[in-house]
């Protein structure tokens, strides 16, 4: 019989990286905990029209990537594919606009899209999701940004560098739309057919289109930036101002579009070498129309979600793999030995202390041999003979010394001979 496998493009993760994760976990909701962020938790499905009002029809996430079914009462429900629209979701479901529009959040989660799997890019993957919600300023995308470079410097990601463009707003980018499909006009025959179709539907993704001759062809198309009104001007110029003062270097980039329908003035995303063509680690920007679009008030809102799939992946490149080693092992022979040892192991575990055991009669060379291969520091060995002397005996695994212990104060003592680390 073949054995069953995850699904192809899920992933596990396992004892080894998840140290790793946790590890990224600690230090984001460390960073962002400084600035004022606070965790929500949300639900993985959602009604599918949450993601199809927000997202947007045109774009590939719902025309193609979404895992979406009916369930047995009939509704139509999504795995979510992004974070941003449940946290508006739930900012307006629970009315939290209404006591203080101004809110910080992070969540951190695993996010479906029916994606082909290749490196850095699988059907379920995980991200550090982070929003400010009821600020217009540019200086909360500056924030964020500060946030991300934080972050990554603070895990040691050396050549992450924020890539920033602005979209302008419903005012100006219709302006923009129009130059560009001039602009297009005469290179129809240049382009991929998702983009043909995108000309139609949402121009700007042509500019995101990963098509080497599609990039080649919008390599010279205007620049939104020409585009911007005075309001949208100011707000990037203020952006790049507050960056400059900030000493954080960033990168102007044209073609920062972004995949999502409801991004509007700032987008940012964080890009590095190390991950080869899924180059970027974290994408965000602001998004001022969605929460009106949700059905709620005009509130602005701006927010980033980075690639923890992505983030682990160049983070363990630099760093050792962990292992989980056993301070103590106690290698007890028979069950009257077991019996005695048992309530020891617990209560060191129970006082935090790393004690391992096996609950196998097993000779004292099978039993020294599993403590090497844990690579325990300390081996206890309690046989029949220790247990008529009432002392066991302490090996320290890397020198090879041996120390005496009481087994009536058997937990003490080794608490104590491992805190001397003897
Ligand atoms: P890409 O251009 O790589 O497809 P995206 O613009 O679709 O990214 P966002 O929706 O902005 O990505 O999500 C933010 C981050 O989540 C990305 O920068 C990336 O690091 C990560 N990400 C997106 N899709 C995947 C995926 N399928 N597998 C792993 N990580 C992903
Ligand atoms: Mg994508």
């Amino acid at each position: 019989m073949t054995s069953i496998r995850a699904i192809k493009g899920f992933k596990d993760i396992l004892p080894g990286e998840t140290e790793l994760w946790q590890s990224i976990e600690q230090t984001a909701t460390i960073v962002l905990g400084a600035f004022g962020f606070r965790e929500i938790r949300l639900p993985i499905l959602e009604k599918t029209e949450l993601f199809a009002r927000s997202i947007g029809e045109a774009t590939d996430i719902v025309e193609k990537e979404m895992y979406t079914f009916t369930d047995r009462s009939g509704d139509l429900l999504t795995m979510r594919p992004e974070a941003t629209a449940a946290v508006v979701r739930a900012y307006l479901q629970h009315k939290i606009y209404a006591q203080d529009p101004v809110q910080k959040y992070y969540t951190i989660g695993p996010m479906f899209r029916r994606e082909r799997p290749q490196k850095g890019r699988y059907r379920q993957f995980y991200q550090i999701n982070a929003e400010i919600f009821g600020v217009a300023s540019p200086y909360a995308d500056v924030q964020l940004i500060v946030i991300l470079v934080e972050l990554l410097g603070r895990l040691g990601v050396k050549d992450a560098k924020p890539h920033v463009n602005s979209l302008g707003c419903p005012a100006c980018r219709p302006d923009f739309r129009r130059a560009l499909l001039d602009f297009l006009a005469s290179r129809e025959d240049r382009l991929c057919s998702d983009c043909l179709r995108r000309r139609e539907t949402n121009p700007l993704r042509i500019l995101d289109c990963k098509v080497p001759r599609c990039r080649e062809t919008s390599m010279d198309a205007p620049a939104l930036e020409q585009f911007l009104c005075a309001e949208c001007r100011t707000h990037f110029d203020t952006l790049q101002q507050a960056l400059d003062e900030l000493a954080i270097p960033y990168f102007i980039d044209k073609r920062l579009v972004r995949g999502l329908d409801y991004y509007s003035r700032t987008t940012f995303e964080i890009q590095t070498a190390a991950l080869g063509a899924q180059s970027a680690v974290a994408g965000g920007g602001r998004y001022d129309g969605l929460v009106q679009t949700l059905g709620g008030p005009d509130i602005p809102a701006t927010g980033f979600a980075i690639g923890f799939d992505r983030l682990a992946e160049i983070v363990a490149a630099d760093r050792q793999a962990t292992t989980a080693v056993p301070d103590v092992f106690i290698a007890a022979l028979g069950a009257a030995a077991q019996a005695r040892a048992f309530p020891w192991l617990t209560a060191l575990n129970r006082d935090g202390i790393a004690a391992d055991m096996l609950f196998e009669d097993k000779s004292l060379k099978s039993l020294m041999k599993r403590a090497g291969k844990l690579g325990a520091r300390h081996v206890l060995i309690v046989g029949e003979n220790e247990l008529a002397q009432a002392t066991g005996q302490l090996r320290n695994m890397a020198t090879r010394d041996q120390v005496p212990i009481a087994l009536n104060r058997a937990v003490a003592e080794l608490t104590r001979h491992l805190a001397d680390g003897t």
